[in-house]
């Protein structure tokens, strides 16, 4: 599968590409069946003349709890002030440091990704920190709670993944900021016109030019918009859709990969 050039969010076929098939079998008494069958499955596929199948490899693997192994590897990080934490993990804070502790759970939002790092980078150049925050798709919540330990008196969470709203919510509990952090079930604001200081929006490029109008109305007069998870040749798009709906890039962050953008609202 390839991404798609025009979209990063869909993957297409390419036909010249091999396949690859990997299946797991529980390592039973019908394990050596199931390997057998498969092979003769192959063989006989043969038959209809596609690309050519290559031959069955087989190999053991250790029985990991997945869950755990990736556990055991999420370790306390630091972005500027905000470190973000594991909740399984001790952790001595400094002086100073916005210290958000964390269980992503099945939510998108560990804090390890490029896009939630650049945001966690362009939001603490906000200054000062705004008191009422927008987090559109806001994953486990940890853009928002970064925000509130930067000093933001509240926040609004918005996320279309029920999941990702209770792992907000619990994430909110976990740091007892659940009474200043207000995660929904959604997309945006029922109120269309519902304006905020600051608006953050770690999205994929697609959504934010689709939605940029929506999202520019959430932004206050002279307020700021932080856009990110932009895919680094779309920022170019993406920065034109948000001027069209009134919004200038003040920054740009690039890692070659991913952009990110500060925008401002006219005063
Ligand atoms: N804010 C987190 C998570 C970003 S991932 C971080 O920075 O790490 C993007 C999130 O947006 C996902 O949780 C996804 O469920 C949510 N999402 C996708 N489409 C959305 C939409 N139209 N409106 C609101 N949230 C959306």
């Amino acid at each position: 599968m390839l991404r798609d050039p025009a979209d990063e969010l869909v993957a297409r076929e390419d036909p010249t590409a091999p396949f690859v098939v990997t299946a797991h079998v529980a390592d039973g008494p019908d394990a050596r069946d199931a390997v057998d069958s498969t092979e003769r499955a192959l063989w006989h596929l043969q038959a209809f003349g596609l690309r050519p199948v290559g031959a069955l490899r087989v190999r053991e693997v250790d029985d990991v709890d997945w869950i755990d192994a990736w556990r055991r590897h999420y370790v306390p990080q630091r972005i500027g002030r905000v470190v973000i934490v594991p909740s399984w993990v001790a952790h001595d804070s400094a002086p100073g440091d916005a210290v958000v502790t964390l269980d992503p759970g099945m939510a998108f939002g560990t804090g390890l990704h490029p896009t939630t790092r650049a945001c966690l980078g362009l939001l603490q150049e906000v200054e000062p920190m705004p008191a009422r925050i927008l987090d559109v798709g806001c994953g486990s919540g940890v853009l928002a709670l970064a925000a509130l330990r930067l000093g933001a008196a509240s926040a609004v969470g918005y996320d279309t993944d029920e999941l990702a709203v209770e792992a907000a919510k619990a994430n909110a509990e976990r740091n007892a900021l659940a009474e200043r952090l207000d995660v929904r079930h959604g997309s945006l604001p029922a109120v269309a016109d519902e304006r905020f200081p600051l608006v953050l929006a770690n999205l994929v490029a697609a959504l934010l030019v689709g939605m940029a109008p929506r999202l520019a109305a959430h932004v206050e007069p002279g307020g700021t918009l932080v856009a990110c998870g932009i895919i680094a040749w779309r920022a170019g798009e993406v920065s034109e859709a948000f001027a069209a709906a009134g919004l200038a890039v003040t920054e740009t962050r690039d890692d070659g990969e991913w952009a990110a953008l500060r925008l401002e609202a006219a005063p």
